[in-house]
């Protein structure tokens, strides 16, 4: 049995995460401070006796003794990171420090949840590894993009200096079940404004791609990567390659739900990056790795999820 470490264990990605490693039957440490994440999402593993919940900020250090280490602790949606900027920096840059620190002290091999924002407003298409991106930093997505830049840089690092073993995910705009409510990313913002017939928050005029993946296919990702030869040290994009305007996933939900929303435009939001999509030759070669879900039904299962949380809600 493995013991491993969750950092963002009570968020979207990690509870789902948290699910499929003790399924594998490893022990599984979840931390969290418990900013964007909750003991809800969690709590149907609580009563599991190989699970266990710490609350804990990573920007302070921590000690366990653990085999493996994800390291998915920070705010991912923009509403969130931008809302107190030098957190989300110190969350990304110390929360790196302390679980490399502890990787390098316990022998642990660290995975580190990296991001299609290391590209910012790419201008090669599809993004490839080699890309090295095209971020303002000083821009209002400064905080996370350059934060999570810093954080693969200490991981190849600590690799090099102090040989210890790293993976470095970089995570396309995923989406499913348990994404919060609230949570002001695109996938769940449409989904529950068209199941309460409220306009549908379209941000410029809907011409901009984004590349959404099913949370099931990336776990599977997570889980292969970290199960890779110790070579693999490199980033490797995560991400599924169906590429959609924002507008027409406006329309796909709406025609899922049956919704009688009507699409409003919103102004676009400083630096929101024109086109994303993943190139994910290296995940296929290395990983045998590729998304199965694709839009339509990932959408369904994720809307049957926030159709039964708006009901719960109201009774
Ligand atoms: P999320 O906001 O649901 O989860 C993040 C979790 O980290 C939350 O539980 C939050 O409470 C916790 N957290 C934040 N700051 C912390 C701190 N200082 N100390 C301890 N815990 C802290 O987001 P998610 O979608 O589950 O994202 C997980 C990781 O994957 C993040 O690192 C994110 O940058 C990365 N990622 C996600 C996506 C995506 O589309 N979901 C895309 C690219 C990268
Ligand atoms: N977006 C939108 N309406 C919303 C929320 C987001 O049009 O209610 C757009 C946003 O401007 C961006 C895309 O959807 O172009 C994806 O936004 P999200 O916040 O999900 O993540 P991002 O990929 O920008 O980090």
């Amino acid at each position: 049995m493995k013991r491993i470490l969750i950092t963002g264990g009570a968020g979207f990605l990690g509870s789902h995460l948290a699910e499929r490693l003790l399924k594998e039957g490893n022990h599984v440490i979840a931390l969290d401070n418990f900013f964007t994440g909750s003991r809800a999402n969690v709590l149907h593993l609580l009563s599991n006796p190989y699970f266990e919940l710490v609350r804990h900020d990573v920007t302070q250090p921590y000690f366990a003794e653990v085999d493996e280490i994800y390291n998915l602790a920070c705010p991912a949606s923009p509403v969130h990171y931008q809302y107190n900027p030098i957190k989300t920096i110190k969350t990304s840059v110390l929360g790196a420090v302390n679980m490399l620190g502890l990787a390098k002290r316990v022998n642990a091999k660290v995975f580190q949840a990296s991001t299609s924002e290391v590209y910012g407003d790419p201008a090669v298409h599809p993004q490839v590894e080699s890309y090295w991106g095209n971020v303002n930093p000083i821009g209002i997505r400064a905080c996370y993009d350059e934060g999570k830049r810093c954080a693969e840089t200490l991981f190849v690092s600590y690799h090099a200096q102090n040989k210890v073993n790293i993976r470095i995910a970089r995570i396309f705009n995923t989406y499913g079940p348990r994404m919060d409510i609230g949570d002001g990313r695109v996938v769940s913002n449409f989904i529950v404004q068209a199941l309460q017939n409220k306009p549908i928050t379209v941000y410029g005029k809907g011409e901009q791609t984004r590349s959404f993946c099913f949370v099931s296919d990336l776990i599977e990702g997570f889980i292969r990567l970290m199960h890779a030869p110790d070579t693999c040290t490199e980033p490797v994009n995560l991400g599924n390659p169906g590429e959609f305007t924002i507008l027409e996933l406006a329309e796909k939900v709406i025609k899922l739900t049956g919704s009688k929303s009507q699409i409003v435009y919103e102004p676009l939001p400083q630096d929101d990056p024109m086109q994303r999509k993943p190139n994910i030759e290296k995940a296929q070669s290395l990983l045998q790795w590729q998304p199965k879900i694709q839009l339509e039904e990932g959408l369904t299962q994720t809307i049957q999820y926030f159709e039964e949380k708006l009901k719960a809600q109201k009774a």
